[in-house]
C-alpha cells in the first residue's frame, strides 16, 4: 500500500534547473519588500516556463483569491482582480487544493472571464495550489496563447515555487497582520462546537493543544546527496524510537497495542512515501522541506478522499511527518508541551501510536478536527476509556493552549472557554452521571429482571481484549457479539492461524466460562484490512462485504474456523455469520465449520464441548426467509443498525439522512415483532446486538415486542440494566398494543411519556 493509492500516479522525478532554485533563493535572501519578491517570482517564473503569464493569486479574508502580482496580465489588474475560491479556474485550483494543467483552459466548463486583465488571447494554463499546513493560501499560475501541453516537470516546478510562495505568504510581509483569517472565528467567545461522538464519556480541562512545532527554515539545499543522508538518519532514529517502544514491557505480550505499533512501524518503511520524498529532495529541496512538502500534498488530497479506509492511513503519514520533521529539524527533541493534569488534548489528528505516548490516566480526553469511527487512535481511546470526539470544523483555529474545555463525549459536544452557567451545567451533569454510575454499580449483584419478574439476559459487544475485561465489572452474562474483525484491522499482516488461535483463547480466557458469540470477519465497507485493499466500490455497504467475502475467500473464513476450534479447547464454540442475506449463504458458511471440524476431529485435537451456530440478521431479505433458516440455525442476532439502513434504504454514515429514520419507527418494531415471534415458536435464541440495545428507550421497546437478549456496548450496560430493573412487561406490553400502528414516523416520544409515567429509568 502507498499512500497514493487511489490518486493519480506520481510524476516522475524532477530532473529541470536548479538554477532556478538557486534564482528563488537569491530573491527570498535578497532585497525588497514581500511585494516586490512576488513580483520578481513572477517575472521568474514566466521567463523560465518561457510562458507569456505568471501570476501569484494570494487568498484574503472571506474565502477570496487576489492577484497580486502578474508578469504578462495587464498591471492594473493587480490588487483588482478576484475571485471567489470555487469560481473560474483560479479558484477551481484553490478549491481543489489540485493542480490543473490545461491546454484549452478557455473551453473547460470553470473558465470565467475576467476582461480587465486582458487574458482573452491565452489558451493554455497551468495552476498549482500555494500549500502551508494543508491549506490553500494562494495559487500560482502561468499560462501560454498557444495551446501547449505543460510537462509534468514544469507543473512539479511551479509546485515548489508554491512552497516557497507559502513561505512569503504566511511570512506575514504580503498581508497585513490585522487582516481576519479567512477561518476567522470570533476566538475568545465561549464556544459550543458539534462533533462526532467516538468515545464515549464526559470530562472537563484544560487545553493542551499539540500544532506542528517544527519551523522549517532551510527550503532549498544545494546537495540532494547531504539531504538524502539527513533523511535516512532520522528515519533511522526513528525506526529505533518504534523498536525500542515496541520493548516496552506493556507491548510485550500480544496486546491490541502493539499491534498497533507494528503497523505503525511498517508504515514507515513505506516504499511509495520515501520516493516521493527522495524526488521531492532530488528536486533541490531540502530534507524537511521535502518532507513537508509530500504532506501537503497528502493533506490537500485527503480533503477529497471518501474512503475511510484511505483517510486512515494518511493519518499514519501524518504522524510520521510530524515525527520526522521534528528528528530532522531539532533531533526529535520533545516539544517541551508541560501536560497539566486536567488535560484534554487538542488535535488536528491523532496518529495511531500517539495516545499511546501519552501515559495511561494523564489524558481526561481528546478533541479533534478530523478524526474517523473505526481510525487506529479512535479505537485504542476507546479501550482506554478516554472520551473522544471528532470532527470539530475549524477547532484548531478556535482553541488555543490554556483554554478550559468541556468534553461530552456521548453526546459529540464540546465547549470552549464556556461562562460561569454552562461550566455549572456540564458540572452538574458531570455529577449526576457520577451518580448513576454508582447506582449502576449498586446494580451489579442484582438480576437484570423486570418489576414483573422477567428475566432479561444482558450481554457485552467486544472487539478488543480491553472490552473483555469489562465482563466482570458489569456481571454481564456474556459476550453477545465478539467483532473478530477488530483485531485484525489493528494489524500490519493477516494474522496466521496460530496467532488468531492465541487470540481467541485469550478471549475464552477473559471470558472465564462465560458465553462468547464470535462472529466471523465483517470486512468491506467501511472496515477495510491493510492487507486486504478491495477495489473501489459505488456502494461498499451494499458490495463485497463480510460473509460475501468469505465465501468468495473460502481459506480466510477456514483459517478464522480452524482458529476458532482450536481455541475453544473443549470449551462451547458459538459461531456466528454477518451479512447473510440468503439460507443457502449460511448453508455455505457452515458447511465450512463442518470441514474444518472433521478435519480437527481427524487429526485428534480437543473439540469443542458443543458447536452452536447463528447468524446475524441485517438484511431484511432474510426475515422474509425465517421458515427455511429458523430450523438450520441455534440462535439468531438482529444487527438494527445494518437493518435500519437497508430497511429504510438509507446510508447510515451518510449527515444529511441523520435522524431521518428512527429504530423506534413502527415499521422496524413491527418487522421485530414478527421474528421475535417466529423464534420464540421454534425455541431459537434470539438476540439484538446493534446498538439499538444499548439505548435504553429502544431496549424498553425490545423488551415489550418479546426480546429477552440484549448485547450492547459496555457503557451501556448499566442504564439498560437500571432501566428493565424499573420496567413492567405487562404494561408496556398493553400500552405497546395502542402505539404500534400509530401512522407517525417514529413512536419515541410516546415511549418516552411511557418511561416518565410508570417511573422506568431512562
Ligand atoms: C449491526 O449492523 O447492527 C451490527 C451489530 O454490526 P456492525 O455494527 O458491526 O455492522
Ligand atoms: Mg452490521
Amino acid at each position: 500500500m502507498t499512500p497514493a493509492a487511489g490518486a493519480p500516479p506520481t510524476t516522475p522525478a524532477w530532473t529541470g534547473s536548479r538554477r532556478l532554485l538557486r534564482q528563488l533563493r537569491d530573491i527570498m535572501a535578497g532585497p525588497g519588500s514581500g511585494q516586490e519578491r512576488l513580483d520578481q517570482i513572477a517575472t521568474l517564473i514566466a521567463r523560465e516556463l518561457v510562458a507569456e503569464v505568471c501570476s501569484i493569486y494570494v487568498r484574503r479574508a472571506g474565502d477570496v483569491l487576489e492577484l497580486f502580482a502578474t508578469e504578462g496580465l495587464r498591471p492594473d489588474a493587480v490588487r483588482n482582480t478576484r475571485l471567489m475560491v470555487g469560481e473560474g479556474l483560479i479558484g477551481f485550483v484553490a478549491g481543489k487544493a489540485m493542480p490543473i494543467s490545461l491546454a484549452d483552459a478557455q473551453s473547460h466548463p470553470q473558465f470565467a472571464y475576467r476582461p480587465e486583465t486582458g487574458e482573452e488571447s491565452y489558451s493554455s494554463l497551468v495552476g498549482v495550489p500555494v500549500l502551508r499546513a494543508g491549506r490553500v493560501l494562494g495559487v500560482l499560475a502561468v499560462q501560454n496563447q498557444t495551446q501547449r501541453s505543460y510537462t509534468d516537470e514544469e507543473v512539479e516546478t511551479l509546485e515548489t515555487t508554491a512552497m516557497v510562495l507559502a513561505e512569503l505568504i504566511s511570512g506575514g510581509d504580503i498581508l497585513d497582520a490585522d487582516e481576519p483569517r479567512y477561518d476567522s472565528a470570533n476566538e475568545l467567545l465561549p464556544q459550543r462546537i458539534e462533533g462526532l461522538a467516538l468515545s464515549s464519556g464526559m470530562a472537563s480541562g484544560t487545553a493542551v493543544v499539540q500544532r506542528r512545532r517544527v519551523t522549517i527554515e532551510t527550503m532549498l539545499a544545494d546537495d540532494p546527496t547531504i539531504e538524502e543522508r539527513r533523511l535516512r538518519d532520522a528515519l533511522a532514529a526513528i525506526h529505533g524510537q518504534l523498536d525500542d517502544a515496541l520493548e516496552r514491557p506493556e507491548f510485550s505480550d500480544a496486546s491490541e497495542h502493539r499491534d498497533v505499533l507494528e503497523t505503525f512501524r511498517m508504515f514507515a518503511e513505506d516504499r511509495g512515501w520515501l520516493r516521493r520524498i527522495d524526488e521531492a529532495i532530488r528536486s533541490g529541496l531540502s530534507a524537511e522541506a521535502a518532507v513537508q512538502r509530500v504532506q501537503d500534498e497528502m493533506r490537500a488530497r485527503m480533503g477529497q478522499v471518501t474512503d475511510s479506509y484511505l483517510r486512515e492511513r494518511m493519518l499514519d503519514f501524518e504522524e510520521l511527518t510530524e515525527r520526522l520533521l521534528r528528528q530532522l529539524v531539532d533531533g526529535g527533541r520533545p516539544d517541551g508541551m508541560v501536560i497539566p493534569d486536567d488535560a484534554v488534548l487538542v488535535a488536528r489528528t491523532l496518529g495511531p501510536a500517539e495516545l499511546l505516548n501519552y501515559v495511561p490516566g494523564s489524558l481526561r480526553a481528546v478533541v479533534l478536527e478530523e478524526g474517523s469511527t473505526n481510525a487506529h487512535a479512535t479505537i485504542v481511546a476507546r479501550a482506554l476509556g478516554i472520551p473522544l470526539v471528532g470532527r470539530l470544523q475549524g477547532l484548531m483555529s478556535r482553541v488555543e493552549s490554556g483554554d478550559s474545555v468541556l468534553v461530552d463525549g456521548d453526546n459529540g459536544i464540546i465547549y470552549l472557554r464556556p461562562g460561569d452557567e454552562v461550566q455549572a451545567n456540564f458540572e452538574t451533569a458531570v455529577a449526576a452521571q457520577g451518580a448513576r454510575l454508582k447506582v449502576y454499580q449498586g446494580l451489579r449483584d442484582l438480576p437484570s429482571e423486570t418489576r414483573d419478574g422477567v428475566p432479561v439476559s444482558l450481554f457485552l459487544n467486544a472487539g478488543l481484549l480491553a472490552d473483555t475485561t469489562r465482563l466482570d465489572e458489569t456481571r454481564s452474562d456474556g459476550i453477545g457479539l465478539y467483532r473478530t474483525e477488530i483485531p485484525f484491522m489493528l494489524r500490519a499482516t493477516y494474522p496466521d492461524v496460530a496467532t488468531q488461535t492465541e487470540f481467541y483463547a485469550r478471549v475464552y480466557d477473559e471470558a472465564g466460562g462465560r458465553p462468547v458469540t464470535f462472529r466471523t470477519l465483517d470486512i468491506g465497507g467501511d472496515k477495510a484490512l491493510p492487507y486486504l485493499q478491495s477495489n473501489f466500490e459505488e456502494n461498499p455497504a451494499m458490495g463485497w462485504r463480510a460473509s460475501r467475502i468469505a465465501l468468495d475467500r473460502p481459506v480466510m473464513l477456514r483459517h478464522q474456523l480452524r482458529a476458532l476450534i482450536a481455541a475453544s479447547a473443549g470449551r462451547p464454540l458459538d459461531v456466528m455469520f454477518p451479512m447473510i442475506a440468503q439460507v443457502s449463504e449460511f448453508e455455505a458458511a457452515r458447511h465450512l465449520l463442518y470441514i474444518e471440524l472433521d478435519r480437527a476431529a481427524r487429526r485428534g485435537e480437543t473439540k469443542p464441548a458443543t458447536v452452536r451456530t447463528g447468524v446475524m440478521l441485517e438484511v431484511p431479505a432474510l426475515a422474509l426467509q425465517l421458515d427455511n433458516l429458523l430450523p438450520l440455525i441455534d440462535f439468531l442476532s438482529i444487527g438494527s443498525n445494518d437493518l435500519l439502513q437497508f430497511l429504510f434504504a438509507f446510508d447510515r454514515g451518510n449527515p444529511r439522512l441523520e435522524g431521518r429514520y428512527d429504530t423506534l419507527s413502527p415499521a422496524l418494531l413491527k418487522l421485530l415483532e414478527r421474528i421475535a415471534e417466529d423464534c420464540d415458536a421454534v425455541g431459537v435464541d434470539l438476540t439484538v446486538c446493534g446498538e439499538m440495545a444499548g439505548d435504553p428507550i429502544a431496549a424498553m421497546a425490545l423488551i415489550g415486542i418479546g426480546y429477552r437478549r440484549l448485547s450492547m456496548a459496555p457503557a451501556n450496560f448499566g442504564p439498560v440494566k437500571a432501566m428493565v430493573r424499573s420496567m413492567s412487561v405487562a404494561e408496556l406490553t398493553n400500552y405497546l398494543q395502542g402505539v404500534m400502528h400509530s401512522p407517525h414516523p417514529s413512536i419515541r416520544s410516546r415511549l418516552l411519556d411511557f418511561a416518565r409515567d410508570h417511573n422506568v429509568s431512562m
